[in-house]
């Protein structure tokens, strides 16, 4: 526990600081005052410390500035960091109406106001009440941290109201077609180096349909997409929950709506913010699941799932134990009858040189509108691809029914059926087709990287059967995707379908 703090009901809360209004304290018109409070936070504080603000009547913009210090600490042990944000006078409920912004640990200042405030808070008044500016030491060196946080609170009447410009629900689209997108994207609104305008235009010169936005733990993007997006780009709203023991897309949030983050696994809080996502008919996304950084692996289980992160930016080995848990998921849901859970590929990207639509999932839908997109991620008629120049085409075909990506053919035990990818766009790329019992057929594409793979099963050898194309080796060679040895026996990924299910007919 840090010195000084307090709270009830397990919030751990400093002593507040106050203003007075302006009249007592002689303030004119425009005019600031500015308060600092100083302290420490031990090894072992609680994930989210509340410092409260009395802001008093008369009030128009709210400033903070914060530092701490980092000691040296050895290799591999965590040094400190703390994120920050705001709650206003109505409160720090949990999913409560108070949320103001957050900047985690990408801001050392914010301004919030009614017309000019930093991207990831939310502009409007600044109301009489008390105010929390909430400080999340995610990472504490053992010699503890040394905090100074500084708030400004400027006198006057309110500015002009900001007025949010949502992008439209739909683009122009095909009709009934595959749409390319990248649905995991960063801005400075949260700790992106671009600004909206600059993904939009990454956007369509990576070859997208769409993307969403999804900031950390912010919402304050929303309100600014709607001059970017056009009949070429569809944008959806959305949210990167960060919490402590994982992140997770809500994919497709109603305009400006906001999802809490502020709980762990333990805190059996989960499920109600992801019905509250799945209420606005939105996607719960569990994001790079086996990301090594501290507080980055998902703890939340699936069971709320509507499809998983499997492939994350340039394509890593945290990616391979993602699509293997997945795969592994797969098996489990032919066993109980249960859904499967679709897998989807985004970049993830905060800036340059990180590669929006590296990967993107390329969805088949009936239009290219919110709706349309979001349902075609849900049932898997997906591939992931890690450029607009990868396209694929898959289908099994057997007992003279013919079905695609996230279908089912159901057929007699031993009617033979016909698995068939059709690749463009990767060089000596190898293709590897892949059921419940593992790798059952690899074969090599030639430097014009395309080709089509024919390979023949029943249902009864194969209960699903998914598509993966890999890259040559580090050593050029193709490599053999069903053996072990030192090192990975397949190179990077470069595309990789959701599954077709073969289903047993008596
Ligand atoms: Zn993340
Ligand atoms: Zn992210």
């Amino acid at each position: 526990m840090a010195d000084g703090i307090a709270g009830a009901a397990g919030v751990p809360t400093l002593a507040p600081m106050a203003f007075a209004e302006a009249a007592e304290s002689g303030t004119p018109e425009g005019g600031e005052v500015t308060k600092v409070i100083t302290g420490h936070l031990a090894s072992g504080v609680a994930d989210f410390v509340y410092l409260p603000v009395e802001v008093p009547r008369g009030v128009n913009q709210i400033s903070v500035s914060y530092t701490y210090d980092e000691p040296p600490v050895p290799a591999g042990t965590p040094g400190n960091s703390c994120d920050i944000g705001l709650f206003d006078e109505r409160g720090t409920a949990l999913g409560g109406r108070g949320f103001r912004g957050w900047s985690g640990g990408a801001r050392a200042a914010f301004v919030v106001n009614s017309d000019s405030t930093t991207p990831g808070y939310l502009p409007g008044p600044v109301n009489h009440g008390t105010w929390h500016i909430v400080l999340g030491p995610y990472q504490v060196a053992p010699q503890g941290m040394e905090y100074s946080v500084s708030v400004t609170l400027r006198y006057g009447a309110p500015g002009a109201p900001f007025v949010p410009s949502y992008p439209a629900e739909r683009a122009k689209g095909r009709g009934r077609a595959w749409y390319r997108g990248d649905a995991h994207l960063h801005t400075v609104h949260s700790d992106g180096r671009r600004l909206p305008s600059e993904v939009a235009a990454g956007a369509r010169e990576a070859g997208l349909d769409f993307i969403v936005s999804t900031d950390h733990n912010t919402s304050s993007a929303h309100g600014v997409w709607g001059p970017y997006a056009g009949p070429d780009l569809l944008i959806v709203t959305g949210e990167e929950v960060t919490t402590r023991n994982g992140h997770w897309l809500a994919l497709g949030l109603e305009p400006g709506a906001w999802i809490d983050w502020r709980y762990r696994a333990r805190d059996d809080a989960f499920s109600r913010f992801a019905h509250q996502v799945h209420r606005q008919g939105g996607l719960v996304v569990p994001a790079h699941p086996y990301c090594p950084y501290v507080a980055c692996q998902w703890k939340f289980g699936y069971a709320d799932a509507d499809a998983v992160e499997v492939w994350n930016g340039p394509w890593t080995y945290d990616d391979e134990s993602a699509v293997d848990t997945w795969d592994a998921m797969l098996g489990t849901a032919m066993r109980t009858g249960n859904d499967w859970l679709p897998a989807v590929g985004n970049s993830d990207a905060h800036g340059a040189p990180q590669v929006i639509g590296l990967p993107q999932t390329v969805v088949y839908a009936e239009d290219l509108d919110r709706g349309a997109v979001l349902n075609g991620i849900r049932e898997g008629r997906t591939y992931v691809a890690e450029s607009a120049a990868v396209a694929l085409a898959f289908t099994a075909t057997g007992g003279g029914r013919r079905a695609g990506i996230a279908e089912a053919l159901r057929l007699r035990a031993d009617t033979p059926v016909d698995v068939r990818l059709e690749v463009s766009g990767v060089p000596d790329g190898t293709v590897r087709f892949i059921t419940d019992e593992g790798q059952t057929h690899q074969e090599s594409l030639d430097a014009s990287g395309s080709g089509t793979v024919v390979w023949r099963t029943t249902a009864s050898l194969a209960a699903y059967v998914r598509a993966e194309v890999r890259h040559p080796r580090a050593d050029g060679t193709p490599g053999r995707g069903n053996t072990t040895g030192r090192d990975l026996q397949w190179g990077p990924m470069a595309a990789l379908t959701n599954p077709i299910i073969l289903r047993l007919r008596d």
